[in-house]
């Protein structure tokens, strides 16, 4: 068996593209959505994820600003910042950029978000949601991958799911989600003992660890639907997921690949995410 690709940059564009009706829609009210991305230090690769979103908020009508802070600026100055935003009735959306660099307390600076404009969905408000299926704003990449299995028509229903990662933006969100799809949810992390006799029952695999390769021909079920979530950069300049991509194919029955699969969806639901608190802001009933 060849497993069929799932294209994440078809599925985003097509996402997007059902996005336009509802900017115009807000535009012709005189509500243009409004994403505030708050950067904290010079980290590369956060450079290129904040570029990424401002060039996405663009392309589909969103406005976008980014505030940058030196890695030595004091928190309270992004805390005044995150209040600044907050206040501010053209912003619809606030994130944090993350990691955080060493010295600032994440949780706090994720707690100082309004619930409201939270589009990243790390507010703890947002993660109760999740936990108890009444989401606000879904976190984006797990939401991502939630939209992939739809969009291809695969049922989560009494599905066996594996996710490995257990992280708070991506693992735990993802494992609630598909829980709440009334799929079994199994979750590993680092010190699961022996992760192959997990991760050989799924029917969908969820990798999000980060570490290349972690995922052989041999761990996967025949058949079984593989969603790459890695972005790991090789020394070599290669960037590559979590999965023997090569290996893997010839087994599963739908797999990512990496790049091109999971990353194009995690901007697509921001910008999404971004319009939905615009919508709920000019009807505060939504
Ligand atoms: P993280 O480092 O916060 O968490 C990694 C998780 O994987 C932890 O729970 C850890 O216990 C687990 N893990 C690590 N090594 C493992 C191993 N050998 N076996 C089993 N579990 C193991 O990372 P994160 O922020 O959740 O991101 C995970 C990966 O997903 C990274 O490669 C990241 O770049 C990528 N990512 C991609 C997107 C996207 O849009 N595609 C978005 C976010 C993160």
């Amino acid at each position: 068996m060849t497993a069929q690709i799932i294209d994440g940059n078809a599925v985003a564009a097509k996402v997007r593209d059902g996005y336009k009706a509802r900017v115009e829609r807000l535009l012709r009210q005189g509500i243009t959505p409004g994403l505030a991305v708050v950067m904290v230090g010079d980290n590369p690769a956060s450079e290129v994820y904040v570029g990424n979103k401002v060039r996405a908020c663009r392309k589909v009508g969103l406005r976008s600003e980014a505030f940058r802070f030196r890695a030595d600026a004091p928190q309270e100055a992004v805390l005044e910042r995150i209040a600044a935003l907050n206040a501010d009735a053209s912003i619809h959306g606030v994130i944090v950029q993350l990691p955080l660099p060493p010295g600032y307390d994440m949780r706090r600076l994720l707690e100082a978000i309004d619930r409201n404009k939270d589009v990243d969905g790390f507010h703890l408000y947002n993660v109760g949601g999740l936990v108890i299926g009444e989401t606000v704003f879904p976190p984006c990449t797990p939401y991502g991958v939630q939209i992939l299995l739809e969009h291809v028509g695969i049922p989560t229903e009494g599905q066996n799911v594996v996710v490995v990662g257990a992280s708070n933006i991506v693992g735990k969100p993802m494992a609630l989600m598909l829980l709440q799809k009334e799929a079994t949810v199994a979750i590993c992390h680092v010190k699961t003992r022996d992760l192959a006799q997990f991760t050989i029952l799924a029917d969908i695999l969820v990798v999000a660890a980060g570490k290349p390769d972690l995922i052989t021909a041999p761990m996967v079920k025949r058949g079984a639907v593989v969603i790459d979530v890695g972005i790991n950069r090789l020394p070599d300049g290669r960037l590559v997921g979590d999965v023997d991509f090569e290996a893997v194919k010839e087994r599963a029955s739908w797999i990512t690949p990496v790049p091109g699969g999971v990353g194009p969806m995690t901007v697509t639901m921001l910008l999404g995410n971004t319009i939905s608190a615009a919508e709920r802001a000019a009807s505060p009933r939504l």
